[in-house]
């Protein structure tokens, strides 16, 4: 523990979730001594992004890290389907990806996080601090010039990276200003043992409504329903019993299967935002990930994107951080880089969740996607590769 001492480094990230670590990852084998705080002292999180897309297996890839990373366990989904009107649609087709895997791997985010701390731990130049949660900024006139943490370390650094995903404190405490655009509904997600005779139920949407979601986790199905925004809590107000009954008319399993979900602590609530910083740096701040733009479930999407702004950032900022002074100009060529891929995710992840959309009335997208089969290799491409893939540039130590 580092309990009222003060430190120096180059580079100080608040959050060690995927933008958090794999900046820290890049950021040490370029050379640059970088220190990450993180409040939890494990990365043991149920039911948080665990979807590694094309895009991150291909950066993985170019890091020299993919097979031992695809030693870990986990499930393989090369497409992803929808079931309309008792039909399966195959929504999303990775198999002409130019890409080495043509497959989101389904990983539990700890062991991808694990994994990512334990490689970055290999350099000497690497720290990561648990149970250390970001306090406030240290200031120079109008720059950041390093953080104090919770647990009173004081940490000095000429740039401090907010990757404390969507509640950001580093966000809040910087001043900056975000845009939210109309999430209107939010994620349960729960899971369900799996039994010897159940079906290949493969990925993706299924039942008659498209509300419920199905992910095969080997042993057990991860599952989530869509519900109105804020309705959890009425319904937690009411019996379990009687929401089982209303999920099995949309779910692939039936009701009796369903009753052991006894308890609302059964359910775990995601609510779903959608929101982007005006500006996401300051001087001698920047903020990258869900910090810098709250993404929708839709597509799994937000792990991804939160690693290509990592290696964005790491590829922009490495030369000025081995130098220990970067300029709020080159802060912003951060921002610059990675604003149209997020505009551009979040324009479909909106247009995908119309506010008109209800449990009685599903999205009209698997029926056109069904009409032309094209357009399943070209979300294919928009969900697994996403706009403007990033590729890290290998400087330093490897
Ligand atoms: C329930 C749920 C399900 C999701 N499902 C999916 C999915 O299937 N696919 C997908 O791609 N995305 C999913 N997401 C979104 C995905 O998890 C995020 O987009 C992604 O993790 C963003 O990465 P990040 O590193 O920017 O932020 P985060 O993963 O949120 O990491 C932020 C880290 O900062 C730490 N932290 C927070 N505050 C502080 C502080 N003050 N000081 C120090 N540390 C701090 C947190 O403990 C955390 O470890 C889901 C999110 C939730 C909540």
């Amino acid at each position: 523990m580092h309990n009222g001492k003060t430190l120096h480094t180059d580079c100080c990230i608040a959050g060690g979730g995927p933008a958090g670590l794999m900046l820290g990852y890049l950021l040490a084998r370029a050379g640059v001594n970088v220190i990450v705080i993180e409040k939890h002292a494990d990365f043991l999180r149920d039911f948080r992004g665990d979807t590694i897309h094309p895009s991150t297996l291909e950066v993985m890839h170019q890091l020299g890290l993919l097979d031992e990373l695809l030693t870990l366990p986990h499930q393989r989904a090369e497409k992803l389907q929808a079931e309309v009107g008792g039909e399966e649609i195959t929504m999303a087709d990775f198999s002409r990806l130019p890409v080495r895997c043509r497959f989101i791997a389904f990983m539990p985010q700890w062991d991808f996080l694990d994994f990512l701390a334990r490689k970055a731990r290999a350099y000497d130049n690497f720290t990561l601090l648990q149970e250390t949660g970001f306090a406030d900024f240290i200031r120079e006139g109008d720059r950041v010039t390093g953080l104090t943490t919770l647990q009173g370390e004081t940490i000095h650094a000429p740039l401090v990276i907010g990757a404390d995903g969507r509640h950001s404190q580093v966000r809040a405490k910087a001043g900056l200003t975000s845009q939210s655009f109309g999430a209107p509904r939010d994620v349960l997600w729960f899971s369900l043992p799996k039994l010897p005779d159940d079906p290949a139920l493969g990925m993706g949407h299924k039942g008659p409504k498209q509300n419920f979601i199905v992910i095969d986790r080997g042993d057990y199905w991860q599952c989530g329903y869509t519900i109105e925004k804020g309705e959890f809590e009425r319904l937690k107000t009411g019996d379990v019993a009687a929401f089982i009954t209303r999920l099995a008319e949309v779910a692939p399993f039936s009701e009796a299967r369903l009753q052991v979900l006894t308890h609302w602590e059964m359910f775990r609530l995601l609510s779903i935002r959608i929101d982007r910083l005006d500006s996401w740096c300051r001087a001698g701040v920047l903020c990258i990930g869900d910090a810098a733009h709250a993404m929708s479930p839709i597509g799994g999407v937000g792990v991804n994107l939160a690693i290509q702004d990592a290696v964005a950032t790491a590829n922009l900022l490495t030369p000025s951080l081995l130098r220990g002074r970067v300029s709020l100009k080159t802060l912003q060529k951060v921002q610059r880089r990675r604003q149209f891929p997020t505009v551009a995710t979040q324009f479909l992840q909106i247009k995908m969740s119309s506010k008109k959309r209800t449990r009685s009335a599903p999205s009209k997208v698997p029926q056109f996607i069904s009409r032309y089969p094209f357009l399943r290799h070209l979300f294919g491409r928009l969900i697994g590769l996403g706009f403007r893939p990033e590729r890290p540039r290998l400087t330093g130590k490897v």
